[in-house]
């Protein structure tokens, strides 16, 4: 059998049929596909293909993460938490002078590597270019390309400045500092000109990159226009693109929506339905402040919604309604979110919230975060599971570990014990990019150095930002507080 890469004798669990203690099986790669899984020991290949003895180690489909966001990753353990409106004027890139190509660069491959590290084979960036800057997408592309990761990548970008994302905010936050709250877009723009701008990148790019795909990123629906959002619906369904997209993430989304959207009786999920975006190729992240009845429209157009539950309670936001999505059949996948708010790109911990959440054995987490982000990123007949036909996205955990000594339900102590600690080799599009724990494609200790000597740069603008909101803070805190004792007839603090 013509084979470039095979995998020795690894326990392999599949997400869709998981057995407590899965049967030990070959994986033959060839090029960038898988081309046979089989018994031990009954595949024969060339000298020249590269042999992994993976006895004693556990093969599971690389995990997806649905949502993230490369953009600040270097600022992992900067805040405490605080409400979402407080954290995005601390975290949003047009708060910030424009990045050097070095900084751009090396916080792509360091928010690659944690989430490599970490098991994740494909990641849903969600990427805010500010200033807009060809060269920095080129960047950003060149990164992934470099360190081997598989990306769906979606400029995001809006076209509304100066939302107000929170109900009083603009009643109590004194006019002299209004121009510096910014949580957004900074400068508005023509919906027709953006469209050219982004699918001009996407044009210039094609065929360029072989892991990566590209997609589409409103930002949030606040902050567009509808004609902008009908223009994205009518360019997705024109070139089969991906939709991804920040939806009642907060209270405060729900109750601007509230105001906002009255000619779709205050729904965010019935305007982007009209507006044309709802359907299977959506990604709505977050998901927290849906009503039932919202919830149910998104399962019956085949939406998907990407759970961040970890960044979800660092910026008090709420738990989504985990249980409820579970039981209307939504399609679920996980994310990681921002480096600056979960603070880790580390699906184990999305997995083991989402399945205590949802109170389930391990199963529907462990699917979410393969075969759920798959779908979700248009990739489900390619990634998410170990089969003949598919791309070779292999994530090798060692056996050799106390989260599975003894083995007693693979997929319980993979959501359940296994913090991310076991991972070995990572194996993405047939290439081996992790072995034995450290980066292959890539030089890890210069690129710890390169991070160190950005560092103090980024942490003086931070620190300038953060002088620039001190007096803003007691403005946002007091209307999150208004906002938290509003009824609108739900609690996501108690409610699961
Ligand atoms: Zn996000």
């Amino acid at each position: 059998m013509s084979a470039t890469l095979l995998v020795r004798g690894a326990r392999v669990l599949d997400p869709l049929a998981p057995e407590a203690r899965p049967a030990a099986r070959d994986i033959a790669i060839d090029a960038e596909r898988i081309s046979a899984v089989t018994a031990p020991n009954t595949i024969a290949v060339a000298a020249t293909a590269k042999v992994i003895d993976a006895h004693d180690m556990l093969a599971i489909p690389g995990l997806v993460s649905a949502h993230y966001h490369s953009h600040d990753t270097l600022l992992k353990g900067c805040f405490a938490p605080m409400p979402l409106e407080a954290w995005l004027l601390h975290a949003v890139p047009p708060n910030y002078p424009q990045r050097s190509r070095e900084e751009v660069r090396a916080r792509v491959l360091i928010g690659a590597l944690e989430a490599l590290k970490s098991g994740i084979t494909t990641l849903q960036d969600m990427a805010t270019v500010h200033p807009f800057d060809p060269a920095e997408v080129d960047t950003i592309a060149q990164a992934y390309d470099d360190i081997g990761i598989r990306c769906v990548l979606a400029l995001q970008v809006g076209d509304v400045p100066g939302s107000r994302p929170l109900p009083y905010w603009d009643d109590l936050i004194p006019t002299e500092l209004r121009a510096r709250a910014t949580v957004s877009v900074k400068r508005g723009g023509n919906a027709r000109e953006l469209i050219g701008r982004i699918e001009g990148e996407r044009r210039r790019h094609a065929g360029r990159h072989p892991r990566l795909t590209w997609a589409l990123g409103p930002a949030t629906p606040e902050i567009c226009s509808a004609e902008y959002l009908g223009l994205l619906a009518e360019l997705s369904e024109r070139e089969r693109l991906r939709v991804f997209c920040h939806v009642y993430e907060s209270k405060g989304n729900m109750a601007i929506a509230r105001e906002h959207y009255g000619a779709d009786g205050g729904s965010l999920i019935r305007h982007l339905e009209r507006v044309g975006l709802l359907n299977e190729r959506f990604t709505l992240a977050h998901g927290v402040w849906l009503q039932p009845e919202e919830i149910e429209q998104v399962a019956r157009a085949g939406a998907h919604v990407a759970l961040n539950p970890a960044s979800n309670l660092k910026t008090r936001s709420g738990v989504a309604p985990v249980r409820a999505y579970v039981e209307a059949g939504v399609k679920v996948a996980l994310g990681t979110d921002n480096s600056s708010c979960s603070d880790a790109q580390n699906l184990f911990q999305a997995m083991k919230l989402f399945a205590l959440l949802a109170g389930e054995g391990g199963e529907k987490a462990f699917a979410a975060a393969t075969v759920g982000g798959a779908q979700a990123l248009g990739l489900g007949d390619e990634i998410g599971r170990i089969a003949p036909g598919r791309k070779a996205d292999i994530t090798l955990l060692s056996l050799r570990d106390p989260a599975f000594a003894p083995l007693n339900d693979a997929v319980r102590q993979l959501v359940y014990t296994e913090p991310g600690r076991s991972v070995r080799h990572v194996i993405v599009d047939g290439r081996l990019v992790l072995e034995n724990g450290r980066a292959a494609t890539i030089d890890e200790d210069a690129l710890y150095a390169d991070v160190e000597r950005l560092m103090p740069a980024l942490l003086a603008d931070l620190a300038a930002i953060r002088s620039r909101n001190e007096r803003l803070l007691p403005y946002v805190e007091e209307a999150h507080r208004r906002t938290m004792v509003l009824d609108l007839g739900m609690d996501r603090f108690r409610t699961l």
